[in-house]
């Protein structure tokens, strides 16, 4: 069982190293970090294609308002920034429709009169509104009086290398200042105080926050398709919702002038925020290469996720351990091979050039439409798994297969379709590197056509060959599966038979004779039969270095010549007095 178990090992050797081969090789070039634009570009395209999904997790975020100031409202208030009495006016106009939480996100770190008392006093009394500050670089402090009060968060954010937003900076943790929370967390964690629903840590481990249903894990260095990341402080991926279509939005000046339904910020989270590019700060996103969205756009985006994570069911993006990735990658390298390899087994395959380019190119479009689909999928369920990785990897080890299989197709025979003298000098050597696993004798055969020139001579050339192709096939048919049939020469051909025994070799050229002789080919110029038939020697024994492998066809050799001498079609068993015999 061992000897047959170690003989498959050993046949399905590359099978079995390619893919951990290939898939050590494309992490070792992934770690590089060469591959992780293109894979943040497949990450971008993701975020595209799901906003155009109309399911109900996708649509407009039901529970956030923006209030926006875009460039023509500016234009008509002919004042920015606005008037701390102003911006007291708004948040009163706000507050009185009782919303459940107020983001400020417009900064306000120094009084702007007139009204800086009344604006004072309306923050003073409005214990669910959150303001901004900005604490990395360039810091913008808060307004005081909400500062004291510990109604603020910042509103950094943190740029890929391809300057996309694509990462959610949670907390941030300074030796000057101790630990400060987002104004997008501050923001979902009060409206979700509410709905009695506070953030703890998790029982896995101590990183872990639970806020309700949403369950979240800091991004480490590598987190997902990132290389290297900076992952200061308590990032999570931020899972878009979309640009300003996903969200309710207002203009200044209909709040001003009171234009809008009944209860439209009633039990909201209501965001003011700049939108106007002349004023405001704005940042690329996945949704579009060189046209980027508002500050305020991203703040509602990280407050929508966790809101919709801990309420509702839409998951937060989360991202596998290495491990898992390789794992991943391991996975669709073996499926890819897998399917390469049968389809380059097939027939039609073998023999037909344009078939095998069309197959070839066809297989592997399907393969990374089916990666690409896995993929995204998995991105639906909130996965963000590797891409371009795997598939480099799936179509690495493609090629691979197909210069094996070319190779392969090399040592074949084109006329009678058997493996030629170089097929069989291979498989010889293969039988001798075995001889540790087999232990048993080696049986080799070989044939030869008799009176074939004659042959050739009354039916012509072609005939021969179609002849040849038909003993082929008869020697085929009568011999087992383990046997390892090859064109030898001309009209030649040797069949190796591994742990056979010299009784069993004799019963098998007996049955590939009486086959041959059975097709019943024509011949009426032979002077053995008036049937094409053939003539065998055969040699028996135990294979232990190169001189045996020789002296096993020598043998077989001078059986054969012992089978035409003694008048052809037989078999002769090689005995040491042929040796005698010959001289
Ligand atoms: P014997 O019975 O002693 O084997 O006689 P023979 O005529 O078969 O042997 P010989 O070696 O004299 O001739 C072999 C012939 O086989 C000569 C060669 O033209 C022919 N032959 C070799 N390869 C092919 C082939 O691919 N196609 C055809 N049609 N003939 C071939
Ligand atoms: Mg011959
Ligand atoms: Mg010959």
């Amino acid at each position: 069982m061992f000897t047959a178990l170690a003989e498959k090992l050993y046949r399905w050797r590359k099978m079995l190293l390619i893919p951990p081969t290939v898939t050590g090789l494309v992490i070792g070039i992934s770690l590089t970090g060469i591959l992780e634009p293109l894979e943040l570009l497949t990450f971008d395209q993701f975020f595209r294609w799901r906003s155009h999904l109309s399911s109900e997790s996708e649509k407009q975020d039901p529970r956030i308002v923006i209030i926006t100031v875009d460039e023509a409202d500016i234009s008509t208030l002919q004042q920015w920034p606005l008037s701390d009495a102003k911006l007291a006016q708004l948040i009163n106009i706000v507050k009185q429709e009782t919303p459940r939480v107020i983001g400020l996100n417009i900064f306000r770190d120094f009084p702007i009169e007139p009204g800086s008392d009344a604006l004072n006093q309306v923050l003073n009394t409005t214990p669910n509104l959150i303001g901004i500050e900005k604490v990395i670089g360039n810091t913008i402090k808060p307004p005081e009086i909400l500062s004291q009060s510990k109604q603020v968060g910042f509103v950094d954010l943190v740029i890929d290398s391809d300057g996309k937003v694509r990462r959610d900076l949670i907390t941030i943790t300074s030796e000057g200042f101790g630990q400060k929370l987002s104004f997008a967390m501050t923001l979902a964690l009060s409206y979700l105080q509410q709905d009695n629903i506070l953030a703890h840590s998790g029982d896995s481990s101590e990183e872990e926050i639970i806020i309700g249903n949403a369950r979240l894990f800091p991004l480490d260095k590598n987190a997902g398709n990132y290389i290297n990341i900076d992952n200061g402080g308590y990032q999570i991926l931020l899972n878009y919702r979309g640009g300003r279509e996903k969200f309710q939005t207002i203009s200044i000046l209909d709040v001003f002038t009171q234009q809008y339904p009944e209860d439209f910020f009633d039990d909201r989270l209501v965001l003011i925020g700049v939108t106007a590019d002349s004023v405001s700060t704005s940042f690329l996103t996945p949704y579009h290469p060189s046209y980027p969205i508002s500050g305020t756009l991203i703040q509602a985006n990280a407050i929508s996720q966790i809101l919709n994570a801990a309420l509702d069911d839409r998951p937060l993006l989360k991202v596998w351990s290495d491990p898992f990735e390789w794992l991943w990658i391991l996975t669709c390298t073996t499926t890819g091979m897998l399917v390469t390899y049968i389809a380059l087994t097939k027939n039609t395959f073998q023999y037909n050039s344009v078939i095998k380019w069309l197959l070839f190119i066809l297989n592997n479009c399907w393969l990374g439409l089916l990666l690409l689909s896995g993929s995204y999928f998995l991105f639906l369920q909130g996965w963000w798994v590797p891409t371009i990785t795997p598939l480099i990897a799936v179509f690495g080890s493609s090629v691979i297969i197909l210069v094996d299989k070319w190779k392969y197709l090399a040592t074949f025979d084109t006329l009678t379709k058997v493996p030629n003298r170089l097929y069989f000098d291979k498989v010889l050597e293969q039988t001798r590197l075995l001889r540790h696993l087999y232990r048993k004798q080696t049986s080799l055969i070989l044939c030869d056509v008799d009176h074939f020139k004659q042959y050739n001579d009354t039916y012509g050339h072609p005939a021969g060959d179609r002849c040849l192709k038909k003993v082929a096939q008869g020697i085929r048919m009568a011999i087992r599966h383990t046997d390892f049939l090859a064109r030898y020469g001309g009209e030649e051909f040797a069949i190796i038979l591994p742990k056979t025994d010299i009784e069993e070799a004799k019963k098998i050229a007996q049955r590939i004779l009486e086959k041959v002789t059975s097709l019943k080919i024509s011949h009426k110029t032979s002077s053995t039969k008036d049937y094409v038939t053939i003539s065998c020697g055969i040699s028996s024994l135990l294979i232990q270095d190169h001189l045996s492998t020789k002296r096993l066809i020598k043998q077989a050799d001078k059986a054969l010549y012992k089978a035409k001498q003694q008048g052809r079609n037989r078999v002769i068993v090689y005995e040491p007095s042929l040796v005698t015999d010959e001289k």
